[in-house]
């Protein structure tokens, strides 16, 4: 019965992300849809793209977070369009929930997206969005037995950004064994290593965005 439910929930969820899809395709916008566990980059990561890109491409934001405006604010500081999302309690956004935000974006001055989901390692990979591309964010003080304990996530990942390669020095961490085990999981996934501090590795990662959009 459970199950039914979990079923039914999810596939509702899958028409309207098709829908935002369609509705993102119709304004030319790519949308990222940025994963995570709390607090291993995903507004920094955002913060440090919006950096490198700022005068090049439009960008707008999407804020998900279970109560509070903090990363919005932040975000906002820097002259995006950001539309907060307080989800109340629900640990991952949802279609419908971003429907509504879309809605309150102001999309023909957008042409990349960032949706930033709640920070967890489970269910975000089970709700679509209509999102172009799932961007996961995997942090070094997390440890690199990450792929082994959430593998859907890594599974559902176009990308995983490494970040905070600056920590190496100070952490027990093996970059080589943590890219291997993410490519036995999803052969096709990119990897890209990342120091949203320091700025290294985030012009490869930027370049990997602007290539997407011009395929668009
Ligand atoms: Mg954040
Ligand atoms: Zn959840």
């Amino acid at each position: 019965m459970e199950i039914k439910v979990l079923k039914d929930i999810l596939d509702a969820n899958k028409q309207i992300a098709a829908r935002n899809r369609q509705w993102l395709d119709s304004e030319g916008v790519l949308a990222v849809n940025l994963m995570s566990s709390p607090g291993a980059g995903k507004t920094s990561l955002i913060l440090a793209t919006i950096k490198q890109l700022k005068g090049k491409i439009k960008i707008g934001v999407i804020e998900g977070d279970v109560s509070s405006s903090l990363d919005a604010e932040t975000v906002g500081k820097e002259g995006v369009p950001v539309v907060q999302i307080n989800t109340g309690g629900e640990c991952h956004l949802d279609a419908n929930m971003v429907s509504n935000a879309l809605s309150n974006m102001p999309l023909p001055d957008v042409e990349l997206l960032f949706i930033e989901n709640v920070g967890n390692l489970i269910c975000p990979a089970s709700f679509a969005l209509g999102e172009h591309k799932k961007v996961l964010i995997s942090s070094l003080p997390e440890g690199d037995d990450k792929p082994f304990k959430y593998p859907l996530m890594f599974d559902i990942a176009d990308v995983v950004v490494i970040n905070k390669i600056d920590l190496l020095p100070y952490l027990k961490f093996d970059t080589d064994a943590f890219s291997r085990a993410i490519k036995g999981i999803n052969k096709k996934v990119k990897i890209f290593p990342i120091s949203c501090a320091t700025g290294q590795g985030v012009q490869e990662w930027t370049s990997w965005l602007l290539n997407q959009m011009s395929r668009r």
